[in-house]
């Protein structure tokens, strides 16, 4: 199918993206890689009175350092992130999620910021920027507010960005001392989306014993989600296999999947027990070299 009719504007600054944004309110919608909004207009399950094309803002497609932080462009596409050295350094993680989308083709087009903000409960990047304790910048044409990644997804492809906000950068924390992570999914073809995906950084401290953890599931709630109750049982621990099993129950217990056409709550319960249990086990033997 075609897309219905819409106005199309290229902006050249922030600025005239932000007052296109502004003038058009909830009419108007940001198109970046377009590798989800395309198909969905052409299913013309959304039907925006006019586009706004970011991919003239290079201001916005770009990976810096800072001390503690890595700071990435809403515009930077994910393939550039999959093979940035520097991202690779500091916060590996999502090295190793980003080759999970899709395909090269997808990966050369689609942005950071724009899986981040089609917010689908399976995507890779949502699940790493929970996992990693991340947060984004948002822009108006009154303000610059920040957001943590537990406060950002709201629901099943739902965000906190506004229909006149823009983001524009993604920080993400460099954790210090001994750290592992690790990044799992199951799906039924590589570059499909997940069936269930699990991700967990964690830090050691001499003793090998477990001073952060975060674990965090996709595909088995409407938003990314973090497992507090299991995070804090590690808490002080080493990882044994009795704590691996007291984890998994508690990873049963909080979630509830659904069933689908593609695989029935109970398997997907059953791949998000073990899905917790390998990448907390790769997580913490990495944390340990
Ligand atoms: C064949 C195929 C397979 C795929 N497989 C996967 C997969 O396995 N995992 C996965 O996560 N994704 C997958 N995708 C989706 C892909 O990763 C998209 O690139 C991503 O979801 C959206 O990024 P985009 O830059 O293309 O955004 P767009 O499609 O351009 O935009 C997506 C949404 O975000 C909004 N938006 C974009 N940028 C901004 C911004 N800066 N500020 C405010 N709003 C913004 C748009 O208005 C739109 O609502 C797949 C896509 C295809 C075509």
């Amino acid at each position: 199918m075609k897309p219905a009719q819409f106005d199309y504007y290229c902006p050249k600054t922030v600025d005239e993206a932000l007052t296109l944004l502004e003038e058009s309110g909830f009419d108007g919608k940001i198109i970046a890689g377009g590798q989800s909004l395309v198909p969905i207009m052409n299913m013309r399950l959304s039907t925006p009175d006019c586009l706004i094309d970011i991919n003239r803002l290079q201001d916005l497609d770009f990976i810096d350092y800072e001390e503690g932080l890595v700071k990435i462009g809403t515009l930077t596409r994910q393939n550039r992130v999959e093979t940035s050295d520097l991202i690779r350094q500091h916060i590996g993680l999502l090295s190793e999620a980003v080759p999970f989308i899709g395909h090269v083709q997808t990966r050369n087009r689609g942005t950071i910021g724009g899986s981040l903000v089609h917010a689908d409960p399976t995507a890779e990047i949502p699940l790493a920027l929970m996992t990693m304790g991340g947060s984004v910048h948002i822009a108006s044409t009154d303000e610059v507010r920040t957001v943590n990644a537990e406060d950002f997804f709201v629901t099943y492809l739902t965000t906190d960005v506004m229909p006149t906000e823009l983001l524009t950068e993604i920080h993400i924390p460099i954790w210090e001392g001994r750290v592992g992570y690790s990044f799992q999914e199951i799906s039924r073809r590589h570059g499909d989306f997940a069936l269930v995906a699990s991700a967990c950084q964690l830090s050691v401290d001499d003793q090998n014993r477990i001073s952060n953890a975060r674990l965090v599931l996709g595909g088995v709630e409407s938003v990314p989600l973090l497992v507090t109750e299991a995070n804090e049982l590690l808490q002080g621990e080493r990882l044994t296999d009795s704590l691996l099993d007291k984890v998994a129950s508690i990873v049963s217990k909080v979630i509830e999947p659904e069933s689908d056409l593609h695989a029935s709550a109970d398997y997907r319960r059953h791949l998000a027990q073990s899905l917790s249990k390998r990448t907390l086990q790769e997580a913490y033997v990495k944390a340990g070299r």
